[in-house]
């Protein structure tokens, strides 16, 4: 069969690289794709939110499943029109995709059905909510009701900090209409733990969890970023809190999502925070986490195209997805001066070492090639992921080769998976 890919990045080459061990699958496409999806697939120049374009593409090449691994595409309807025009495509319709495309949609949900998150209030007037803070507990916290790129989400100390972030969002509009909502939610402290997901519109089967580095630099300093790095499983979630979370919010989410009439086919990721007084949702996305899918997929056993059809199909109950024994830990490479302003167009060496070593990745995000060469062409350049038999093996593993890689302004974290030490 043929499979198309939207989108272009770690996440992406992650899904092409799953999507290629399947033995049904005789052609990969991905739109718009990268210089490590180029060896797998063929890139297809198309943006992702084309979705006419797409949907041309899709249909006079016969492609039999698309994958949409991006979140604008999804929030925008792209699964509505591949169905419309008849197309086997695996993600969440618009209505559904609105569990990430909309924070004050998805707090109402959790409030309506019992699911433990922060309180929280939701505002579309910013006197309303200025005034809502002058009686506030510090610190809290201000979303942007829309998709922000992972920035729509402001930590504020103060009552001064606060104001002026209910300026930033709301009349400067630093995030467009992003912001015309805002939730302003009660700070929680805790572990906080990425679960991905798949759903048929009933049935969750939950993969193996992950955990993320937010920030830029050592240490949780610096600005958010898009990701500097994951490893999977997490430590800390332990039997007990899987358990609470199968209970209490995962099935509850897709029971609550159908109610609403908003069936959920595709990926829920749960972004938890393992408080005090439990595991709570911090959000929801509707798509695979980038970089959590990079230490997730290499290590699920599962034929992947299997699973996506099941889920379109309705049949996932009858899949058991099974993980491999072992941990992964993914080393972002990126460009120095992300996420802020950095230098482009720097041929990366080192790649060829990568080349059949078994238990080894390295995903491309922001590559391309320029004369016959591959060359850095974003912030986040590049994933290295390496498996271990446990996590410590696994991490070491990974920084290992992070060393054979070399470019100019070459910038990485050298924690990640510092938490595993204190398990
Ligand atoms: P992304 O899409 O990049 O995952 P996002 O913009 O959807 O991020 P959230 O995941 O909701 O934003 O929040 C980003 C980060 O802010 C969280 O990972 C967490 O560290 C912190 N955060 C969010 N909500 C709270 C809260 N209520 N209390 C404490 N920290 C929070």
């Amino acid at each position: 069969m043929k499979v198309l890919i939207v989108g272009s990045g770690g996440r992406e080459h992650a899904i092409a690289t799953s999507v290629a061990k399947s033995s049904k699958v005789d052609k990969i496409y991905c739109a718009p794709g990268n210089a490590g999806i180029g060896q797998i697939a063929e890139c297809v120049n198309i943006g992702a939110m084309e979705f006419d374009k797409l949907v041309d593409f899709a249909k006079e090449n016969e492609i039999d499943l698309t994958v949409v691994g991006m979140d604008d595409p999804l929030v925008g309807g792209i699964v509505d029109k591949f169905e419309e025009a008849g197309l086997r495509v695996f993600g969440p319709r618009k209505n559904a995709a609105i569990l990430e495309g909309s924070k004050a949609f998805s707090k109402d949900l959790m409030k309506k059905y019992n699911i433990p998150t922060a309180g929280y209030e939701n505002f579309t007037s910013p006197e309303a909510a200025m005034e809502y803070l002058e009686t506030s507990k510090y610190p809290i916290v201000l979303k942007a009701d829309g998709l922000a790129l992972g920035k729509g989400v402001l930590i504020c100390q103060t009552k001064e900090e606060a104001m002026d972030g209910v300026k930033e969002l709301m009349l400067d509009k630093k995030f467009g209409n992003a912001g015309n909502t805002i939730v302003i939610e009660e700070f929680m402290t805790g572990r906080e733990v990425s679960v991905l997901s798949y759903v048929d519109g009933k049935t969750i089967k939950i993969m193996t969890s992950a955990q993320d580095h937010k920030r830029a630099k050592d240490g949780d300093k610096g600005l958010n970023t898009g990701g500097m790095g994951t490893f999977s499983p997490s430590p800390f979630y332990t039997p007990e809190v899987d358990e609470f979370c199968k209970k209490y919010i995962y099935q509850a989410t897709v029971d609550a999502m159908a109610s609403e009439g908003r069936e959920f086919k595709g990926i829920i990721f749960f972004g938890l925070m393992l408080t005090e007084d439990g595991p709570k949702v911090l959000e929801y996305n509707a798509r695979f986490g980038d970089p959590e899918a990079q230490v997730v997929l290499p290590r699920m056993k599962n034929d992947i195209v299997d699973v996506f059809e099941a889920c379109i199909d309705g049949t996932l109950d009858k899949i058991e997805l099974e993980f491999e024994d072992n941990a992964a830990v993914c080393v972002v490479l990126a460009s120095d001066g992300y996420p802020v302003s950095y230098e482009k167009g720097f041929e990366i060496k080192g790649l060829e070492n990568f080349e059949n070593k078994e238990g080894y990745y390295v995903f491309h995000a922001g590559t391309k090639l320029s004369d016959g060469k591959i060359v850095t062409n974003g912030g986040r350049v590049l994933g290295v992921t390496a498996k271990g038999a446990n996590l410590k093996e696994a991490r070491a593993n990974a920084y290992e080769a992070t060393k054979l890689i070399d470019f100019e302004n070459k910038y990485m974290r050298n924690d990640i998976g510092k938490a595993i030490d204190e398990a």
